[in-house]
Protein backbone atom coordinates (compact mmCIF):
# COMPACT_ATOMS: atom_id res chain seq x y z
CA UNK A 1 0.00 0.00 0.00
CA UNK A 2 1.49 3.47 -0.83
CA UNK A 3 0.25 6.52 0.83
CA UNK A 4 -0.42 10.06 0.05
CA UNK A 5 2.48 11.30 1.51
CA UNK A 6 5.76 10.33 3.45
CA UNK A 7 7.53 11.66 6.10
CA UNK A 8 11.48 10.97 5.65
CA UNK A 9 13.61 11.04 9.02
CA UNK A 10 17.32 11.76 9.39
CA UNK A 11 19.50 9.67 11.59
CA UNK A 12 22.39 11.89 10.30
CA UNK A 13 21.14 15.00 11.54
CA UNK A 14 19.65 13.80 15.04
CA UNK A 15 23.62 12.34 15.78
CA UNK A 16 24.83 16.03 14.58
CA UNK A 17 21.94 17.66 17.49
CA UNK A 18 22.98 15.15 20.33
CA UNK A 19 27.00 16.34 19.53
CA UNK A 20 25.37 19.61 20.20
CA UNK A 21 23.67 18.76 23.41
CA UNK A 22 26.32 16.69 24.80
CA UNK A 23 29.41 19.63 23.35
CA UNK A 24 26.95 22.08 26.24
CA UNK A 25 26.25 19.43 29.01
CA UNK A 26 29.87 17.76 29.13
CA UNK A 27 30.35 13.79 28.74
CA UNK A 28 28.45 13.30 32.52
CA UNK A 29 25.22 13.64 32.28
CA UNK A 30 22.66 10.98 31.20
CA UNK A 31 20.33 12.10 27.50
CA UNK A 32 16.93 11.11 27.58
CA UNK A 33 15.18 11.55 24.67
CA UNK A 34 12.08 12.46 25.00
CA UNK A 35 9.30 10.24 22.29
CA UNK A 36 5.72 11.40 23.80
CA UNK A 37 3.37 12.75 21.18
CA UNK A 38 4.71 9.91 19.09
CA UNK A 39 7.60 11.11 18.85
CA UNK A 40 7.22 14.82 18.12
CA UNK A 41 5.64 13.10 15.36
CA UNK A 42 8.71 11.23 14.31
CA UNK A 43 7.74 8.20 14.95
CA UNK A 44 8.20 6.56 18.54
CA UNK A 45 10.00 3.46 16.52
CA UNK A 46 11.93 4.96 13.97
CA UNK A 47 13.25 7.48 16.97
CA UNK A 48 14.08 4.39 19.48
CA UNK A 49 16.43 2.82 16.55
CA UNK A 50 17.61 6.05 15.32
CA UNK A 51 18.32 7.22 18.82
CA UNK A 52 19.89 4.01 20.21
CA UNK A 53 22.03 3.99 17.22
CA UNK A 54 23.39 7.69 18.06
CA UNK A 55 24.25 6.04 21.63
CA UNK A 56 20.89 7.22 23.73
CA UNK A 57 19.95 4.51 26.37
CA UNK A 58 17.42 6.36 28.04
CA UNK A 59 14.09 7.58 26.88
CA UNK A 60 10.82 9.52 28.23
CA UNK A 61 7.43 8.99 27.38
CA UNK A 62 4.40 10.56 28.41
CA UNK A 63 2.13 7.24 28.90
CA UNK A 64 2.32 3.79 29.24
CA UNK A 65 1.26 2.99 25.87
CA UNK A 66 4.21 4.89 24.62
CA UNK A 67 6.93 3.87 27.11
CA UNK A 68 5.15 -0.28 25.94
CA UNK A 69 6.04 0.93 22.21
CA UNK A 70 9.65 2.05 23.25
CA UNK A 71 10.41 -1.11 25.20
CA UNK A 72 9.20 -3.70 22.26
CA UNK A 73 11.36 -1.22 19.68
CA UNK A 74 14.54 -0.92 21.81
CA UNK A 75 17.52 -3.24 21.04
CA UNK A 76 19.67 -2.38 23.53
CA UNK A 77 17.74 -2.73 26.32
CA UNK A 78 17.39 1.05 27.43
CA UNK A 79 15.73 2.65 30.47
CA UNK A 80 12.29 4.22 29.68
CA UNK A 81 10.36 6.71 31.99
CA UNK A 82 6.91 7.43 32.21
CA UNK A 83 6.70 11.07 32.81
CA UNK A 84 2.99 11.09 32.78
CA UNK A 85 -0.42 8.68 32.49
CA UNK A 86 -0.04 5.03 33.43
CA UNK A 87 -3.18 2.71 34.98
CA UNK A 88 -2.85 1.12 37.83
CA UNK A 89 -3.91 -2.16 36.75
CA UNK A 90 -0.73 -1.86 34.66
CA UNK A 91 1.28 -1.19 36.93
CA UNK A 92 2.95 -4.84 37.95
CA UNK A 93 3.96 -5.53 34.60
CA UNK A 94 5.58 -1.78 33.84
CA UNK A 95 7.15 -2.91 37.24
CA UNK A 96 7.90 -6.49 35.86
CA UNK A 97 9.83 -4.96 33.06
CA UNK A 98 11.81 -2.57 34.76
CA UNK A 99 10.15 0.66 33.16
CA UNK A 100 10.17 3.71 35.33
CA UNK A 101 7.74 6.54 36.28
CA UNK A 102 6.85 9.26 38.01
CA UNK A 103 5.13 9.55 41.38
CA UNK A 104 3.61 12.61 41.90
CA UNK A 105 0.75 12.05 44.34
CA UNK A 106 0.39 9.32 47.44
CA UNK A 107 -2.33 7.71 45.16
CA UNK A 108 0.16 6.17 42.90
CA UNK A 109 3.08 5.77 45.41
CA UNK A 110 1.03 3.73 47.77
CA UNK A 111 -0.26 1.56 44.70
CA UNK A 112 3.65 1.16 43.87
CA UNK A 113 4.68 0.13 47.05
CA UNK A 114 1.91 -2.50 47.79
CA UNK A 115 2.82 -3.97 44.47
CA UNK A 116 6.71 -4.11 44.72
CA UNK A 117 5.61 -5.75 48.11
CA UNK A 118 3.17 -8.09 46.44
CA UNK A 119 5.25 -9.35 43.58
CA UNK A 120 8.59 -8.53 45.57
CA UNK A 121 10.18 -6.89 43.01
CA UNK A 122 11.32 -2.72 43.66
CA UNK A 123 9.42 -0.31 41.34
CA UNK A 124 11.74 2.33 39.90
CA UNK A 125 10.49 5.85 40.90
CA UNK A 126 10.54 9.44 40.02
CA UNK A 127 9.71 11.66 43.04
CA UNK A 128 8.46 15.02 41.12
CA UNK A 129 8.40 17.90 43.32
CA UNK A 130 5.95 20.35 42.78
CA UNK A 131 8.02 23.96 41.86
CA UNK A 132 5.83 26.43 40.58
CA UNK A 133 4.58 24.33 37.31
CA UNK A 134 1.51 23.91 39.13
CA UNK A 135 0.34 21.04 37.27
CA UNK A 136 1.60 17.31 38.94
CA UNK A 137 4.12 17.40 41.88
CA UNK A 138 4.16 16.54 45.41
CA UNK A 139 3.78 20.15 47.43
CA UNK A 140 6.24 21.53 49.50
CA UNK A 141 3.82 21.03 52.50
CA UNK A 142 3.59 17.18 51.60
CA UNK A 143 7.28 16.64 52.15
CA UNK A 144 7.56 15.34 55.70
CA UNK A 145 4.72 12.64 55.02
CA UNK A 146 6.70 12.16 51.88
CA UNK A 147 9.88 11.63 52.96
CA UNK A 148 8.31 9.05 55.30
CA UNK A 149 6.66 7.11 53.29
CA UNK A 150 10.01 6.40 51.31
CA UNK A 151 12.31 6.00 54.44
CA UNK A 152 9.38 3.45 55.78
CA UNK A 153 9.27 1.63 52.51
CA UNK A 154 13.38 2.11 51.21
CA UNK A 155 13.45 -1.54 50.63
CA UNK A 156 10.50 -2.66 48.64
CA UNK A 157 10.64 0.60 46.16
CA UNK A 158 13.53 1.99 44.46
CA UNK A 159 13.74 5.66 44.51
CA UNK A 160 15.62 6.41 41.52
CA UNK A 161 15.03 10.02 40.95
CA UNK A 162 14.35 13.26 42.00
CA UNK A 163 12.83 15.36 39.44
CA UNK A 164 10.97 18.82 38.21
CA UNK A 165 9.36 20.39 35.20
CA UNK A 166 10.03 23.98 34.63
CA UNK A 167 7.07 26.59 33.63
CA UNK A 168 8.60 27.63 30.00
CA UNK A 169 12.43 28.12 30.45
CA UNK A 170 11.97 28.74 26.67
CA UNK A 171 10.29 32.72 27.75
CA UNK A 172 12.73 35.24 29.17
CA UNK A 173 9.23 36.75 30.73
CA UNK A 174 9.30 33.33 32.40
CA UNK A 175 13.15 34.50 33.90
CA UNK A 176 12.12 34.92 37.38
CA UNK A 177 9.77 31.89 37.57
CA UNK A 178 11.72 29.81 36.27
CA UNK A 179 14.72 31.41 39.00
CA UNK A 180 12.35 30.56 41.90
CA UNK A 181 11.24 26.77 41.01
CA UNK A 182 15.20 26.08 40.61
CA UNK A 183 15.82 27.23 44.42
CA UNK A 184 12.50 25.40 45.11
CA UNK A 185 13.91 22.46 43.73
CA UNK A 186 17.16 22.54 45.55
CA UNK A 187 15.36 22.94 48.67
CA UNK A 188 13.05 19.82 48.45
CA UNK A 189 16.38 18.27 47.61
CA UNK A 190 18.19 19.61 50.57
CA UNK A 191 15.41 18.41 53.13
CA UNK A 192 15.09 14.87 51.52
CA UNK A 193 18.79 14.87 51.87
CA UNK A 194 18.45 15.63 55.40
CA UNK A 195 16.10 13.02 56.36
CA UNK A 196 18.76 10.61 55.22
CA UNK A 197 17.12 10.38 51.76
CA UNK A 198 19.10 10.22 48.19
CA UNK A 199 18.24 9.82 45.02
CA UNK A 200 20.26 8.15 42.04
CA UNK A 201 19.53 10.83 39.27
CA UNK A 202 18.45 14.23 40.31
CA UNK A 203 17.32 15.75 36.62
CA UNK A 204 14.96 18.88 36.02
CA UNK A 205 16.28 20.23 32.44
CA UNK A 206 14.16 19.75 28.96
CA UNK A 207 15.54 21.44 26.03
CA UNK A 208 15.25 25.14 26.79
CA UNK A 209 16.51 24.81 30.71
CA UNK A 210 19.49 22.72 29.20
CA UNK A 211 20.55 25.30 26.84
CA UNK A 212 19.80 28.77 28.86
CA UNK A 213 19.97 27.70 32.46
CA UNK A 214 22.74 25.41 32.87
CA UNK A 215 22.67 25.42 36.62
CA UNK A 216 19.66 22.97 35.83
CA UNK A 217 22.11 20.24 34.29
CA UNK A 218 22.33 18.10 36.85
CA UNK A 219 22.60 13.94 36.67
CA UNK A 220 20.24 13.85 34.03
CA UNK A 221 18.23 16.11 30.85
CA UNK A 222 15.23 15.55 29.34
CA UNK A 223 15.75 16.21 25.45
CA UNK A 224 12.63 16.39 23.53
CA UNK A 225 12.37 19.41 20.88
CA UNK A 226 16.17 19.98 20.47
CA UNK A 227 17.05 16.48 19.65
CA UNK A 228 14.47 16.93 16.49
CA UNK A 229 16.46 19.98 15.49
CA UNK A 230 14.33 22.91 16.68
CA UNK A 231 15.00 25.58 18.93
CA UNK A 232 12.26 25.66 21.65
CA UNK A 233 11.13 29.15 21.47
CA UNK A 234 13.26 31.70 18.51
CA UNK A 235 14.08 33.62 22.05
CA UNK A 236 16.27 30.20 23.11
CA UNK A 237 17.79 31.09 19.81
CA UNK A 238 19.09 34.43 20.29
CA UNK A 239 20.06 33.49 23.82
CA UNK A 240 22.20 30.86 22.59
CA UNK A 241 23.81 33.09 19.68
CA UNK A 242 26.89 34.77 21.24
CA UNK A 243 27.73 31.26 22.41
CA UNK A 244 27.47 29.18 18.64
CA UNK A 245 30.74 28.59 16.77
CA UNK A 246 31.67 31.77 14.12
CA UNK A 247 29.30 32.61 11.69
CA UNK A 248 26.45 31.58 14.36
CA UNK A 249 25.59 28.74 12.14
CA UNK A 250 23.08 26.85 13.81
CA UNK A 251 24.10 23.92 15.27
CA UNK A 252 20.32 22.10 15.25
CA UNK A 253 19.36 20.59 12.46
CA UNK A 254 16.11 19.00 11.26
CA UNK A 255 15.00 15.53 10.95
CA UNK A 256 11.92 16.04 9.37
CA UNK A 257 11.19 16.24 5.91
CA UNK A 258 7.59 15.77 4.19
CA UNK A 259 6.88 14.62 0.81
CA UNK A 260 3.94 14.25 -1.78
CA UNK A 261 3.45 14.32 -5.19
CA UNK A 262 1.55 15.62 -8.12
CA UNK A 263 -1.65 13.84 -8.29
CA UNK A 264 -3.10 15.65 -10.85
CA UNK A 265 -2.91 19.18 -13.11
CA UNK A 266 -5.84 21.93 -14.12
CA UNK A 267 -5.64 24.60 -15.67
CA UNK A 268 -7.93 27.97 -14.19
CA UNK A 269 -9.16 30.55 -16.11
CA UNK A 270 -9.48 34.10 -15.28
CA UNK A 271 -12.19 34.79 -12.49
CA UNK A 272 -13.01 31.33 -11.97
CA UNK A 273 -12.83 30.13 -8.41
CA UNK A 274 -10.16 27.82 -7.34
CA UNK A 275 -12.02 24.79 -4.54
CA UNK A 276 -14.54 25.68 -2.40
CA UNK A 277 -16.06 29.09 -1.68
CA UNK A 278 -14.94 31.86 -2.89
CA UNK A 279 -11.51 32.28 -1.14
CA UNK A 280 -9.81 32.35 -4.08
CA UNK A 281 -10.45 33.89 -7.64
CA UNK A 282 -7.89 33.34 -10.42
CA UNK A 283 -7.37 36.67 -11.59
CA UNK A 284 -5.16 35.54 -14.96
CA UNK A 285 -5.34 31.80 -16.37
CA UNK A 286 -3.74 29.58 -13.89
CA UNK A 287 -2.38 25.90 -13.90
CA UNK A 288 -2.70 24.04 -10.68
CA UNK A 289 -0.93 21.02 -9.24
CA UNK A 290 -3.63 19.14 -7.09
CA UNK A 291 -1.30 17.22 -3.81
CA UNK A 292 -3.52 14.83 -2.19
CA UNK A 293 -2.43 16.28 1.58
CA UNK A 294 -4.89 18.34 3.49
CA UNK A 295 -5.82 19.01 6.85
CA UNK A 296 -6.41 15.27 7.77
CA UNK A 297 -3.16 14.75 7.16
CA UNK A 298 -1.99 17.34 9.31
CA UNK A 299 -2.11 20.25 6.74
CA UNK A 300 -3.25 23.10 8.44
CA UNK A 301 -6.89 24.85 7.13
CA UNK A 302 -5.14 27.65 8.51
CA UNK A 303 -3.00 27.50 5.40
CA UNK A 304 -5.30 28.36 2.98
CA UNK A 305 -4.42 30.80 0.59
CA UNK A 306 -0.94 30.76 2.55
CA UNK A 307 0.88 28.17 2.97
CA UNK A 308 3.99 27.09 0.05
CA UNK A 309 5.57 23.93 -1.54
CA UNK A 310 8.61 23.73 -3.51
CA UNK A 311 8.01 21.54 -6.85
CA UNK A 312 11.16 21.73 -9.19
CA UNK A 313 12.82 23.63 -6.63
CA UNK A 314 10.39 26.52 -6.78
CA UNK A 315 8.23 27.88 -4.22
CA UNK A 316 4.94 27.48 -5.24
CA UNK A 317 1.56 28.83 -3.30
CA UNK A 318 -1.21 27.15 -1.76
CA UNK A 319 -4.71 28.44 -3.76
CA UNK A 320 -8.21 28.36 -2.09
CA UNK A 321 -8.61 26.49 1.11
CA UNK A 322 -6.99 23.49 2.64
CA UNK A 323 -9.49 20.51 2.05
CA UNK A 324 -9.33 17.16 4.22
CA UNK A 325 -7.45 15.44 1.70
CA UNK A 326 -5.79 17.82 -0.96
CA UNK A 327 -4.52 21.10 -1.33
CA UNK A 328 -3.96 23.34 -5.17
CA UNK A 329 -1.18 24.89 -5.85
CA UNK A 330 -0.39 27.40 -8.40
CA UNK A 331 2.62 26.11 -10.54
CA UNK A 332 1.79 28.43 -13.63
CA UNK A 333 5.80 28.89 -13.72
CA UNK A 334 6.88 24.98 -13.81
CA UNK A 335 6.95 23.92 -17.12
CA UNK A 336 6.57 20.43 -18.29
CA UNK A 337 5.54 19.33 -14.50
CA UNK A 338 4.10 15.44 -14.62
CA UNK A 339 1.77 13.37 -12.72
CA UNK A 340 3.97 12.33 -9.76
CA UNK A 341 6.41 14.85 -9.63
CA UNK A 342 7.41 15.49 -6.27
CA UNK A 343 6.28 17.75 -3.86
CA UNK A 344 7.66 19.25 -0.67
CA UNK A 345 5.75 20.37 2.39
CA UNK A 346 8.69 20.38 5.00
CA UNK A 347 12.30 20.05 3.51
CA UNK A 348 14.99 21.46 0.93
CA UNK A 349 14.76 21.17 -2.48
CA UNK A 350 17.19 22.90 -5.37
CA UNK A 351 19.05 24.63 -2.51
CA UNK A 352 15.13 26.17 -1.33
CA UNK A 353 13.97 25.80 2.16
CA UNK A 354 10.37 25.06 3.81
CA UNK A 355 10.57 24.93 7.17
CA UNK A 356 8.61 23.94 10.27
CA UNK A 357 8.46 27.18 11.76
CA UNK A 358 7.09 29.08 8.54
CA UNK A 359 4.48 26.78 8.47
CA UNK A 360 4.04 27.24 12.01
CA UNK A 361 4.00 30.62 12.56
CA UNK A 362 1.49 31.21 9.60
CA UNK A 363 -0.69 29.10 11.45
CA UNK A 364 0.02 30.51 15.15
CA UNK A 365 1.03 26.92 16.06
CA UNK A 366 4.22 26.09 18.01
CA UNK A 367 6.46 23.64 16.32
CA UNK A 368 5.75 21.32 18.87
CA UNK A 369 2.13 21.44 18.31
CA UNK A 370 2.43 20.87 13.98
CA UNK A 371 4.66 17.96 14.34
CA UNK A 372 2.69 16.65 16.91
CA UNK A 373 -0.18 16.92 14.45
CA UNK A 374 1.14 14.72 12.03
CA UNK A 375 -0.74 11.69 11.82
CA UNK A 376 0.65 8.32 13.06
CA UNK A 377 -0.48 5.94 9.43
CA UNK A 378 1.98 8.42 7.33
CA UNK A 379 4.89 6.17 6.86
CA UNK A 380 8.53 7.40 8.44
CA UNK A 381 11.37 6.45 6.49
CA UNK A 382 14.42 6.30 8.24
CA UNK A 383 17.32 8.05 5.95
CA UNK A 384 20.72 7.12 7.51
C1 LIG B 1 8.06 17.39 27.19
C2 LIG B 1 8.89 17.29 28.38
C3 LIG B 1 10.27 17.49 28.29
C4 LIG B 1 10.96 17.87 27.00
O1 LIG B 1 10.66 19.19 26.62
P1 LIG B 1 11.37 19.87 25.37
O2 LIG B 1 11.03 21.30 25.50
O3 LIG B 1 10.74 19.28 24.15
O4 LIG B 1 12.80 19.56 25.45
C5 LIG B 1 11.01 17.34 29.45
N1 LIG B 1 10.42 17.02 30.62
C6 LIG B 1 9.10 16.84 30.74
C7 LIG B 1 8.51 16.48 32.07
C8 LIG B 1 8.29 16.97 29.63
O5 LIG B 1 6.97 16.80 29.76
Amino acid sequence: MLATSTLEISAKAYRQNIRYIRSEIGPTPTISAVVKGNAYGHGISQMVEIAEKAGIRHFSAFSSDEAWEVWEKSKKGSEIMILGMLHFEELEELIRKGISFYVFDFERLEKAIKISKEIDIPAKVHVEVETGFHRTGFDWSQREKLAEMLVENSSFISIVGLCTHYAGAESVSNFVRVKNQITRYHEFKDFFNHQGITFKTYHTACSAATLIFPETIMDMVRIGIAGYGFWPTKETFFAKLNSLPKGNKNPLRRLITWKSTVMSLKTVKTGEFVGYGNSYMALENIRLAIVPVGYGHGYSRLLSNQGMVLIRGQYCQVVGTVTMNAIAVNVSKIKDLKIGDEVILIGKQGGKEITVASFSESTQMVNYEMLTRLPKDIPRKIIP
